[in-house]
This record gives structure tokens, C-alpha cells and sequence, in this order.
């Protein structure tokens, strides 16, 4: 039996059942809620550890459901979205979702954004503050070094930000809005270009050219795989 439950929020039968078949036949213990308040009750008393959450529910949104939750817990949350709903999509993220599925999405894509979540949920549970290993990547907090296959790597003070910032979210999809904002404070008109530039370069220095170690979500932002 998996140890994980799953609270799975839509108001879209269909839909509902999909993820809860797929949850049962892959050992996930689960419970449902098909409205935002209910949503909000069920994860304080049940205390899932993971949330599936539609974003166009019935009663209150899908945000306003994600602002609430944050007030007291960290939980991974994974948006559901129709396409049209893509800036609604973006507004999530900003407000502390970790992922998100595009209707319509296979049995496939659910598993595998659950087994992202997992890797983090494990990575937090035995966190080390000096040092930090994903993969031929290591970075080492306390001298600022970061090393690739035990070759130090020269980054530029910004580049180190970055990917420090990548790291200490690992698994979760970051926003050009968060990230831009973490590494340089203030935007402005060229941020997201300079950002551009910034993840080239640095992607570049990590031999990161398949993208297996930072994806890139065009439009939304990029996030760090756990190796
Ligand atoms: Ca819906």
C-alpha cells in the first residue's frame, strides 16, 4: 500500500473518476472533494500529502482555494486546468501551486507528476543545510562552489542565484514572475529576456542542452528534475 493519501478536488464527474481509478489502481489512498470549501475542511482535518485541485470549481476558485491552504501548510498542490484557463494557470503557480496537469492529460502524465512530488516530499525529509546533491551536480552552500561530475563549475554571482534558487524548489515548477523577482527583485521590461539569456548560459555550464536537469515550461517559467 502506498503511504501517500491524495486529496483530489473536481467537480467534473468524469474527470473525478479518472484520477480516483488511477489513484486506486496504483495503491494511492485517497479522499475527494468536489468544492473549494470543502476542499480547504478536508485538508485541515485529513491532512493529505498531496493535493489534486481544479481550478474552475462551483462555489469559490481554485486560487482562492490555494491562498487558504498556504496560510498553514505547505502541501504539494498540483493544479488541473482547462487551456483556456491559462493565466488563471500562471496565477496559481505564483500563489504557491507546485504543478500542473492541461486537461485533457493521459493516466500517464498524472503518475509521473505524482512520482515528481514524491521525490521531493522524500528529499524534505532528509535535507542537508551545507550541501546539496542532484544527480553529477553538487553544490556546496557553505563555500559557494558548485561542481559538475567533481569539476567546479565558474558561475556568475546571478547564475549561482538562479540555480540555487532552482534547487532549493526542486520538483516544483517556478514562474518567470517568482523567479525573476527572488534573483533580482524588481522586474522590468527586459527581465524575462535577461532571464532567458541568464538560463542559457547557465544550462550551458551544467551540459544541460536535453534539458533533463532544468525543463523549460514556455509561458509559465522552468523547474529543476530530480535526478
Ligand atoms: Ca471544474
Amino acid at each position: 500500500m502506498n503511504e501517500y493519501l491524495v486529496l483530489v478536488v473536481e467537480d467534473d464527474k468524469p474527470i473525478r473518476s479518472l484520477i480516483t481509478t488511477t489513484l486506486k489502481m496504483n495503491e494511492y489512498k485517497y479522499i475527494t472533494a468536489s468544492k473549494g470549501n470543502e476542499a480547504i475542511m478536508l485538508s485541515a482535518s485529513h491532512k493529505p500529502d498531496i493535493i489534486i485541485l481544479d481550478l474552475g470549481l462551483p462555489d469559490i476558485d481554485g486560487v482562492e482555494v490555494i491562498e487558504q491552504i498556504r496560510k498553514w501548510s505547505d502541501v504539494p498542490i498540483i493544479i488541473v486546468s482547462a487551456r483556456s484557463e491559462d493565466r488563471d494557470k500562471i496565477i496559481a503557480l505564483d500563489k504557491g501551486a507546485d504543478d500542473y496537469l492541461t486537461k485533457p492529460f493521459s493516466v500517464d502524465e498524472l503518475l509521473a507528476r505524482l512520482r515528481v512530488i514524491q521525490r521531493r516530499l522524500m528529499r524534505t525529509e532528509n535535507v542537508s543545510v551545507t550541501e546539496y546533491i542532484n544527480g553529477k551536480l553538487r553544490i556546496d552552500y557553505v563555500s559557494g562552489c558548485v561542481y559538475l561530475n567533481d569539476e567546479e563549475l565558474h558561475l556568475t554571482p546571478i547564475e549561482y542565484k538562479l540555480l540555487c534558487l532552482l534547487a532549493k524548489n526542486v520538483g516544483k515548477v517556478l514562474t518567470h514572475k517568482y523567479i525573476i523577482q527572488s534573483v533580482w527583485g524588481t522586474p522590468d521590461d527586459n527581465s524575462e529576456a535577461s532571464l532567458r539569456v541568464f538560463m542559457a548560459t547557465l544550462r550551458k555550464k551544467l551540459d544541460d542542452s536535453d534539458q533533463a536537469l532544468i525543463q523549460t515550461h514556455i509561458g509559465i517559467g522552468y523547474r529543476m528534475m530530480r535526478l
